[in-house]
C-alpha cells in the first residue's frame, strides 16, 4: 500500500465533487498517480456523484456565491457512503445511470460500465476555463469508454440560460479529432457523462473539452506516448 494512503483514503468523494481546495486537489492528484486503491475509489464514487447531481441532488447552482459548504459536505457524505457500502445498490444505480446516459447522448454502453476498471486522469486547464475535469478511460471490446466528470467551479459570469455549452472531443494518434458529446454547464454544477470511441485506449492521443464550435481547446488530457 502507498505510504501516504492513510491521509488520502477518504478524499475520493470530495475530489469528484470538486470540494477540495486547489492545493489539496494537487496533493490528491499526485497521490492518485501512485495509488491504485484511491484511483479505484475515485472511479467507484464518480458515477454515484454523477447520479446524485443528475437526479437526487438539489442544485448547487441556486446561489450567487460559493456552493454551500454544509450541502457539499452532505453530498460528499452521501456519495461516499453509498459508493463504499452498498455494492448491490451501486450496480443498480450504474444500470440506471447507464440508461439515462444512453437516452441523453446515445453512446454505446453496456453493463461493463458498472465495473470498476480503467484509469482516471485529470484534464489540464489550458484557457483559464472555470472547469475542473477528469476522465476515466476504460478499455472495451468496441473501443474505449470515456467517463467524464466536469465541475463548473469558477465564478458566476454571464452564463446564458441553461449554462455554457461545451464539447467533449477525442484526438487520435495522428491528431484527428472527433466530437463525442456536448453538454451545458451552469456555475456550480457537476456534469458526469459517458461517451465512447472506437479508438483503443492505446490509440487515444488526447481527450479535450472544447468550446461548442470546437474551435478552442479549454482543457486537455494528453496521453503519454
Ligand atoms: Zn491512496
Amino acid at each position: 500500500m502507498n505510504p501516504d494512503h492513510a491521509r488520502f483514503a477518504e478524499w475520493d468523494a470530495a475530489y469528484v465533487l470538486g470540494a477540495l481546495s486547489a492545493s489539496d486537489r494537487r496533493d490528491y492528484e499526485d497521490h492518485l498517480a501512485e495509488c491504485a486503491e484511491c484511483t479505484r475509489a475515485v472511479g467507484e464514487v464518480a458515477p454515484t456523484v454523477g447520479l446524485l447531481s443528475r437526479i437526487a441532488a438539489p442544485p448547487l447552482t441556486e446561489r450567487d456565491e460559493e456552493p454551500d459548504a454544509a450541502r457539499r459536505a452532505q453530498l460528499v457524505s452521501i456519495a461516499g457512503r453509498r459508493a463504499r457500502r452498498r455494492r448491490g445498490w451501486w450496480v443498480g444505480a450504474g444500470v440506471a445511470a447507464a440508461a439515462i446516459v444512453v437516452a441523453a447522448v446515445a453512446v454505446p454502453l453496456t453493463i461493463e460500465s458498472a465495473s470498476q476498471q480503467g484509469s482516471v486522469y485529470a484534464l489540464e486547464d489550458l484557457a483559464n476555463a472555470p472547469l475542473e475535469a477528469s476522465v476515466r478511460l476504460t478499455d472495451a471490446a468496441w473501443g474505449t469508454q470515456i467517463d467524464l466528470v466536469c465541475r463548473y467551479s469558477g465564478e458566476v459570469l454571464d452564463a446564458p440560460e441553461g449554462g455554457w455549452p461545451y464539447a467533449l472531443a477525442v484526438v487520435d494518434a495522428n491528431g484527428a479529432s472527433t466530437t463525442l458529446s456536448t453538454w451545458r454547464a451552469e456555475p456550480g454544477s457537476t456534469t458526469q457523462l459517458s461517451a465512447g470511441t472506437d479508438l483503443g485506449v492505446g490509440d487515444i492521443g488526447a481527450v479535450e473539452i472544447r468550446t461548442i464550435t470546437g474551435e478552442h481547446v479549454l482543457m486537455r488530457y494528453e496521453a503519454d506516448r
